[in-house]
């Protein structure tokens, strides 16, 4: 087995080193602020060994990642009821697209695509104020990070408050159908900012455990899933995580994964480790560039594939 410290810090310098970057996001002002030059990973094995090399305890705008924990959320509040608001079909399209929803009755594609995740937002919201159901999302993620100075950028959170149009207008569309539950603004308030959550790449790679550990935190044994919740979760990963860049990523990269625009990546090598990478500049799917590529090397360096 290759020696997995130095399989990273390999990988950290063979990234800074290269001139393809992708290009940061600007749609949120404030995304288009973090340096494109940034660059960091940390694995985190079955021991709790942790593997790290760049900038991995850098904080930066976890965004869509997010949406991975949201998910586990609403599965805990509403259990399978949840795939009557929303489905869990790759969407071949953009993570912003509108079209799907309109030949579908306001029923998204799956958990991942924003217009999904804002309605998975406003399964957690319902029955709680904003404040309330956004404290229990970060709560979570403090919990499984096992770290209480996580917090929400509210710069980023005000950011995309300002110049979510998109958002808006699916949210909107979505309410006409009666997929959203709350005031359209309340579930965009508490979906804005739990994309504005800021973590490190260590803070991430320690979130995800339990997904690659039969839904468990082996260091600690606690539960936090069922490991069948903890399979379909990865599933979901795999089929959808990347947006229409979905299976490009499993064709690459061989495990599941969810990006995130702020340019950071965490991916599950199931029985094995936990891994975050972070790198801003993104592809034309909104998915890190660099970030891909780090784990298209990593999985293939440690023979990390769920494929074989
Ligand atoms: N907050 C971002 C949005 O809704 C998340 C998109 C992403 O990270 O892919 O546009």
């Amino acid at each position: 087995m290759p020696n997995l410290d130095l399989v990273v810090n390999e990988i950290a310098d063979e990234m800074r080193q290269r001139p393809d970057r992708g290009e940061v996001a600007t749609y949120i002002p404030e995304l288009a602020r973090v340096d494109a030059n940034a660059f960091g990973i940390a694995v985190i094995d079955a021991d709790g060994n942790v593997a790290a090399a760049g900038d991995s305890d850098t904080s930066f705008s976890i965004q869509s990642i997010s949406k991975v924990f949201t998910l586990t959320l609403a599965l805990g509040k509403v259990g399978d009821r949840l795939w009557s608001r929303v489905g869990r079909e790759p969407s071949g399209s953009p993570f912003n697209s509108i079209v799907q929803l309109e030949r579908e009755q306001g029923i998204p594609r799956n958990p991942f695509i924003n217009a999904g995740a804002i309605a998975v937002t406003d399964v957690i919201l319902s029955g709680h104020q904003p404040r309330e159901a956004l404290g229990e999302i970060l709560r979570f993620m403090r919990f499984l990070a096992d770290d209480p100075a996580i917090t929400i950028d509210k710069a980023v959170a005000a950011s995309e408050q300002r110049t979510g149009f998109r958002n808006i207008a699916l949210a909107n569309y979505m309410k006409s159908f009666g997929v959203i539950e709350n005031p359209v603004d309340f579930t965009l308030g508490v979906y804005f900012h739990h994309c504005a959550i800021a973590m490190s790449c260590k803070q991430l790679a320690m979130a995800g455990r339990f997904l690659a550990h039969e839904g468990r935190n082996p260091s600690t044994g606690l539960s936090v899933v069922h490991r069948e919740r903890a399979r379909r979760i990865n599933a979901i990963m795999l089929t959808c995580g990347h947006y229409d860049g979905s299976g490009e990523f499993a064709y690459r990269v061989g495990l599941p994964g969810k990006s995130g625009v702020g340019g950071g990546i965490l991916a599950i090598a199931p029985g094995k480790a936990s891994i975050a990478v972070w790198a801003p500049g993104l592809d034309n799917a909104g998915n890190s560039h660099l970030g891909r590529i780090a784990l298209e090397t990593l999985a293939k360096r440690m023979g990390w594939s769920i494929f074989g």
